[in-house]
């Protein structure tokens, strides 16, 4: 079994199951935040014809081209289109046609003048100043010419992709199927909200954070009740949950205690074990195993340590699996506003508030770094990595910060 392995490594072993679980086609109403399964080439412009920007009066610029404040250009006013319409006729010089924003042109104009900047006489438009060809006037094809890959496998499906989606005439879209996730904390010590308290006992808080933050990582997830230290019991909740889902994360019992029996479990369910151990803190004794393709990843109970080890390790896994290319977390330079007097034997993944002051990205510790204290995640929104073996961090000291997801920070 591979052991102490470094970060980059366990994703490189983890990648190997990472491909998408499949596509499905839904409807666009449902597909906000999902991710593109297909390229959507424009099967016609946008706009679909050459339209009017604004209320006011289509024409040949060259009519106007000798008006003047004191020599009023006269064009007849002929049509009135509305948007939604079509034009009855093409407009010839000396003409006008009335026009709504949105409708289209008709045939012949080059240019369209504002409501405002004419007089009316009667069926006759006065025109005071001369406009260029052109002038007002909204092209087919302005936005998106026919043929055009606008969006591509892969990407996440925004408020502006439904838009054009529709726009082009689409009902449905593929996207990749949401791995279904599920997810677990071993511990006798774990109570279910609504239990009362109980001295020596603590909340299955991991269940809901670990939930959300397959949520934000684009998972179906799937949360099931706590199992206790038992390692027939976590054996067969891994079988049960493996059968029914893509992917399985646990927390807790992953360490070297006499009750860590997760690594036992994984054997007793005859899952392959990839490796054991991260070289990184919080979360060192991360265990992750694969059975017919489908992954386990076990994360330590600590609750801070659970978030971080998920958010580095099992978030790009499921990410990828998603659809989406397996982003790891983008990296800044900070400079620290605050010293940081622990040494890092091991590498460590250290808990920070980032702020943006005269160009550059400050740092300070977020708060109590120990892995079970979760306070610290609340303002949280980067993590300093600090390598295997660093000294203490000093003000000013130049550090590598990773971004943390949009939502984990208050
Ligand atoms: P373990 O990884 O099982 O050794 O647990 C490490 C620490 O995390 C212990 O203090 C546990 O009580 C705590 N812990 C384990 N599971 C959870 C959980 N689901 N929610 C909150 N704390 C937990
Ligand atoms: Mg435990």
């Amino acid at each position: 079994m591979l052991q102490s392995i470094p970060l980059e490594k366990a994703l490189q072993i983890l990648h190997e199951f990472s491909a998408p679980r499949g596509i499905e086609e839904i409807a666009v109403a449902e597909a906000f935040g999902r991710i593109l399964a297909e390229d959507i080439i424009a099967g016609f412009p946008l706009p679909p014809f050459n339209r009017s920007p604004l209320d006011g009066y289509a024409l040949m610029a060259e009519d106007t081209f000798s008006a003047a404040k004191d020599n009023p250009v006269r064009l007849k006013l002929t049509q009135t289109v509305y948007a939604g319409e079509l034009p009855s006729a093409p407009v010839i010089k000396g003409e006008t046609t009335a026009i709504t924003t949105g409708a289209p042109l008709p045939s012949g104009t080059n240019a369209i003048i504002k409501f405002e900047d004419i007089k009316k006489d009667g069926d006759y438009i006065l025109i005071f100043s001369p406009l260029k060809p052109g002038d007002n006037f909204v092209p087919a094809g302005e936005d998106v010419v026919e043929g055009e890959k606008i969006l591509v496998i892969g990407e996440k499906i925004t408020p502006a992709s439904l838009g054009l989606l529709v726009s082009l005439g689409r009902g449905t879209v593929k996207v990749f199927r949401k791995p279904r996730i599920a997810v677990f904390s071993c511990g006798d010590e774990l109570l279910d909200i609504g239990q009362p308290r109980q001295t020596g006992k603590i909340y299955n808080s991991n269940l809901y954070a670990i939930t959300a933050q397959i949520t934000e990582a684009g998972g179906l997830a799937v949360p099931i009740k706590s199992v206790p230290d038992d390692k027939n019991k976590i054996a067969s909740a891994l079988n049960q949950a493996l059968q029914e889902n893509d992917l399985v994360i646990t927390t807790g019992g992953v360490s070297v205690g006499e009750k860590d029996y997760v690594k036992e479990a994984i054997k007793i369910s005859n899952i392959n074990t990839l490796f054991w151990k991260v070289g990184m803190k919080p979360g060192t004794p991360a265990v992750c195993g694969e059975r017919d393709g489908q992954l386990v990843i076990g994360l330590s109970g600590n609750p801070a340590a659970s978030m971080i080890t998920f958010v580095l390790l099992a978030r790009p896994i499921i990410q990828s699996i998603c659809g989406k290319k397996g982003e790891n977390l983008p990296e800044v330079k900070a400079v620290m506003d605050v010293p940081f007097k622990k040494k890092s034997g091991q590498r460590r993944f250290m808990r920070a508030v980032l702020t943006w002051k005269d160009g550059i990205y400050h740092a300070a510790p977020a708060g109590i770094q120990s892995p079970g204290a979760l306070k610290s995640m609340l303002q949280c929104n980067a993590l300093i990595d600090i390598p295997k073996g660093h000294g203490p961090l000093d003000i000013g000291d130049e550090v590598k910060a990773l971004l943390l997801p949009e939502g984990y920070c208050m």
